[in-house]
């Protein structure tokens, strides 16, 4: 894909001066992170960022945007599906003591009767454009041609359209990596990162390009979702509670939450506590309203418990069954958060297994962005996968039931792992994934500490981030809120940001990837 303007941009001083000011910009701004290398409290370095803004297909864009409510009620249909998430997860939590461990959460807290009956979902679905016509197809000839916006050529034959598909070098199709629902980040970055790249582009004298970078309102909305629940919660004294890490590098993503939450609602304070602390101050009254010490507690919202790692011993995990007892809102509640695992997401896949949770045409929408997902467990449906990986490793991702990046396996580890594995019930905490292929551009990334940036080939990864608050019977709110861009170097398997990969980004529309007009 052609970056937004010709690169490379000259060399020299005028460059280097550029980036420098870029880089202060992002510090003055807040896009910024705590350091690994050389942590201090006192100070930030700037988030890694890509200089520009990456090329995005317009149409694609919005129908991923489009789609996000429809994910929301999705989400929140199957997160109050007992049976659903218990047939799902019934092989995996016997192999995978993590997922075990949540769902017993789950059971504990169902057979004790759910306290609180509203869950929060600050949901961020992450999708990447595929590039490989095989796979921007379904199977199903019936649904294989209305795709992105070839949905507005209704008359012409299927035939036709797939062989301007071979011309058109250009069609991308966006296709779910995987859907968030436990501390969806970066939704406050993603805003300045707007900012950021509409100062580069001006900047470089680009003016008329800005109005091809849409508005990114994320922080407003996911912090609207975090007060509509307290207002639900309704104790005009109670405050929200964020579960945090012991150290948080991530520290301008989620302050920028605490102090919108303030702009927003002044009455409303935020506390920030790890699981160990939770543990030791606090404790349930009689009707289950949460406290810490005297604080009462209306919305719980994680943005750590989502990996093992975060469970040093019993008492972190008596500090989540002591928060998903209570009566506070939580975001997310146990529910929800399996209701994210990556089972669920193959489960959801298999065919007809939508239909029970949405209207016909919302089912054909969540099918187009959805790609190849195939169950490992030990039987003949599992095999057939095993077979289909170990004959072509290099075609798929192998995923555990882990969040936070860096626990996939890809390429030859793919084989060499499913052998090891194949005879055990080991099978069954893994899922398989079709391997997407996005399109290469070029741009330059820029990270704390290195010099002379040059023009790197890099693919971004879109993340769309949807509100829902409800409970079983009615959904109060569910909205679109915003979106964020990630960017990795095109040959690493996976972008982390803080890892050394990836990059903060913004979005920059094109109208490519369109149908051709109607034409023999
Ligand atoms: P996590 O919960 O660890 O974030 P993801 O499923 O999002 O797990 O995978 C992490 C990263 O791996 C993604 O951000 C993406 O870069 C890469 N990745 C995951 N699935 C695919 C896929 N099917 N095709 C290509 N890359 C993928
Ligand atoms: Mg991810």
């Amino acid at each position: 894909m052609e970056p937004c303007i010709p690169l490379p941009l000259a060399d020299g001083n005028t460059l280097k001066e550029l980036i420098q000011k870029a880089k202060d910009w992002a510090i003055m701004h807040g896009a910024g992170m705590r350091s690994k290398d050389s942590f201090s409290p006192d100070s930030i370095n700037f988030a890694p960022f890509m200089l520009l803004p990456s090329t995005f297909p317009r149409c694609e864009f919005e129908r991923a945007v489009g789609i996000q409510p429809v994910l929301n009620e999705l989400m929140h249909k199957v997160a109050h599906d007992y049976d659903f998430l218990k047939n799902s997860l019934e092989t995996t939590i016997k192999v995978d003591e993590f997922t075990g461990r949540l769902f017993n959460i789950y059971e504990t807290v169902r057979a004790e009767g759910i306290t609180q009956p509203f869950s929060l979902g600050l949901l961020r679905s992450d999708l990447m454009l595929e590039t490989d016509w095989r796979k921007c197809h379904s199977e199903d000839p019936a649904t294989s041609a209305p795709y992105c916006c070839w949905k507005q050529v209704e008359d012409v034959s299927l035939a036709l359209l797939r062989s301007d598909y071979f011309v058109d070098q250009s069609l991308f199709v966006a296709k779910q990596v995987e859907i968030n629902t436990i501390s969806s980040s970066f939704g406050a970055l993603s805003n300045v990162l707007v900012d950021l790249h509409r100062f580069v582009l001006t900047e470089l004298g680009h003016l008329t390009e800005l109005r091809n970078l849409p508005d990114n309102n994320a922080l407003e909305g996911l912090c609207g979702g975090m007060l509509s629940a307290w207002k639900v919660y309704n104790q005009p004294m109670s405050a929200i509670l964020f579960v945090i890490e012991d150290v948080t590098y991530n520290i301008c993503d989620q302050r920028f939450h605490e102090f919108e939450i303030q702009r927003q609602n002044a009455k409303v304070r935020v506390i920030r506590n790890t699981l160990t602390e939770i543990a030791t101050i606090g404790k349930l009254d009689n009707e289950k309203r949460l406290f810490l010490n005297d604080t009462e507690i209306a919305v719980v919202y994680f943005r750590a418990g989502y990996t093992p790692d975060h469970y040093y011993s019993e008492t972190e995990w008596n500090a989540r069954l002591l928060i998903e007892r209570s009566l506070a809102i939580k975001c997310p509640s146990i529910q929800y958060h399996l209701t994210g695992t990556k089972k669920v997401q193959q489960e959801l896949a298999r065919p007809g297994m939508l239909d029970k949770y949405l209207t016909p045409d919302k089912v054909e929408s969540v099918k187009e962005i959805f790609t190849g997902l195939y169950s490992l467990g030990k039987d003949e449906v599992g095999d057939k996968a095993m077979q289909m990986a170990l004959e072509n490793p290099t075609r798929f991702v192998l995923k555990p039931q882990r969040e936070g990046g860096g626990n996939n396996m890809y390429g030859e580890n793919v084989k060499s792992y499913l052998e090891k594995i194949k005879d055990s019930d080991e099978r069954s905490a893994w899922i398989l994934m079709e391997r997407i292929n996005p399109p290469v551009q070029t741009n330059y990334m820029i990270r704390p500490n290195i010099q002379g940036p040059i023009v790197t080939e890099v693919v971004s990864e879109l993340g769309i981030f949807g509100v829902v608050l409800g409970n079983a019977d009615t959904i109060l709110e569910n909205t679109q809120v915003g979106h964020m861009l990630r960017t990795k170097i095109s040959s690493a398997d996976e972008g982390g940001v803080a890892a050394g990969f990836g990059a903060l980004d913004s979005v920059y529309l094109v109208d490519i990837g369109k149908a051709p007009k109607k034409h023999v």
